[in-house]
């Protein structure tokens, strides 16, 4: 590059401005930095600026976190599971997030995001166990037929089929509680504890 010209400045631009000192920055944007090399300040008067170049979520993040049961937005970027209340977090419990599987991110931010998630994990490591919320769904095994309808349809692939019994059951440390399987389910074998049938119509009929 510098073969063909191409002029490298070491160091922080600390502002672009479009006020020029004199002549020769009429028209042009002024960018303003300090030459790390050099130690001293320097004016760069352009044509364009390019503040950042482009970033785009990987491919296979659809795949990645249809595995990993992490949500993306509309851009394609994992999403936490709040930005201030469960930074890092996913709605995975023990799968974190950190660097540009996020948003486009620099190497300071990273290395702290990825300080704060190993420390999530070791945490999680060090405790031994993992809370599970208690309105999460269950399948009746003397119900389920068997029709897999539910396992495509889980969010969070909490769902797995048992070959030698033939049903489906629901891995209870991923399940969120989402109840899309007890939506779909044509047998009724699936359900959302604290939330049967049963129980909402005792409520109904407490209402009435
Ligand atoms: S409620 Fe059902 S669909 Fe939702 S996460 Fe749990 S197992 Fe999956
Ligand atoms: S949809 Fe219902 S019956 Fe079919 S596999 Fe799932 S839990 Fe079993």
């Amino acid at each position: 590059c510098q073969e063909e010209g191409t002029i490298f400045i070491r160091g922080k631009v600390a502002q672009i401005s479009d006020k020029p000192k004199d002549s020769s920055e009429e028209g042009k944007l002024i960018a303003i930095a300090e030459d790390t090399l050099l130690g001293e300040g320097v004016r760069v008067p352009v044509d364009m600026v390019i503040l950042c170049t482009a970033v785009e979520a990987r491919e296979d993040a659809v795949d990645v976190g249809r595995v990993f049961g992490v949500n993306q937005g509309a851009d394609g970027f994992f999403l936490e599971e709040h930005p201030k209340l469960g930074p890092l977090n996913t709605a995975t419990e023990g799968v974190f997030l950190c660097g540009c599987c996020q948003k486009p991110m620099d190497i300071p931010d990273t290395v702290s995001q990825a300080s704060g998630a190993a420390v999530k994990a070791l945490s999680l490591a060090t405790k031994g166990r993992v809370d599970i919320a208690p309105t999460i769904s269950y399948i009746d095994p003397d119900v389920c037929v068997g029709c897999k309808t539910c396992i495509p349809l889980c969010p969070y692939t909490a769902i797995e089929f048992d070959d030698r019994r033939q049903i489906s059951v629901v891995n209870e440390a991923i399940c969120k509680g989402c109840g899309s399987c007890s939506g779909v389910c044509p047998s009724g074998a699936a359900q959302s504890k604290h939330f049967t049938k049963k129980q909402i119509f005792a409520e109904i009929g407490g209402i009435f």
